[in-house]
Parts: C-alpha cells; sequence; structure tokens
C-alpha cells in the first residue's frame, strides 16, 4: 500500500477515487475525517489522502490522476495561430487569442 496523493478537500478525493476505481484501480482514501480536527494539527496533515493497494500500479494511478487534473476543455488549438494550448489558459501563449467559449 503507498500513498498516491494527497486532495485538497474530501470531495476531490472521493471523485478521484471514484474515477480511479472505474479505471481498475484499487485505492482508498485515508484520513478522510481528519479535517475535523484541522487547527490542532498542520493543515497539509489534515487533508484527505487517496492510497494505492498494489504498489505496482502507482505509475500507471498517477497517470490517470493526471488526466483528470488536465480536464479535455484546457486542451485547445488557438482559433487564431493554430498552436495546441494546454493547461489552465484561457489565452494563447503565442498570439494572444482567447479560448474558443471562453466566455460562454
Ligand atoms: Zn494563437
Amino acid at each position: 500500500m503507498k500513498r498516491l496523493v494527497q486532495a485538497p478537500n474530501t470531495a476531490l478525493a472521493h471523485l478521484w477515487t471514484a474515477q480511479l476505481r472505474a479505471a481498475g484501480f484499487d485505492v482508498s482514501v485515508q484520513r478522510e475525517f481528519a479535517g475535523g480536527i484541522a487547527g490542532e494539527i498542520p493543515v497539509d496533515q489534515a487533508l484527505p489522502e487517496i492510497w494505492i493497494m498494489n504498489e505496482d500500479r502507482y505509475t500507471s494511478a498517477r497517470q490517470v490522476l493526471e488526466d483528470l487534473q488536465n480536464l479535455p476543455h484546457r486542451r485547445w488549438h488557438c482559433p487564431g495561430c493554430g498552436e495546441l494550448v494546454e493547461g489552465p489558459f484561457d489565452q494563447c501563449w503565442n498570439c494572444g487569442a482567447d479560448r474558443p467559449g471562453a466566455f460562454l
């Protein structure tokens, strides 16, 4: 059993866990209720964690998590210059054009 990731909140921990399980990974949420005593222990030790049972699958589980964190709509082709823009950007890094649908 190995710690996969620390989630910023319980809701996200459960979302990631559900999606990892759907992808076939045996994972569990740890310290889910530690938030209740936040203030008595350091904040970074009060956050929920996701642990994977089979350490051999750690790397592929991390890849799934990274895909989850890079939401599909954050990968787009610039209408101005055709660049592929990845990450949390609403403007093209190359020419400054707005992301299609950015203001919808
Ligand atoms: Zn552009």
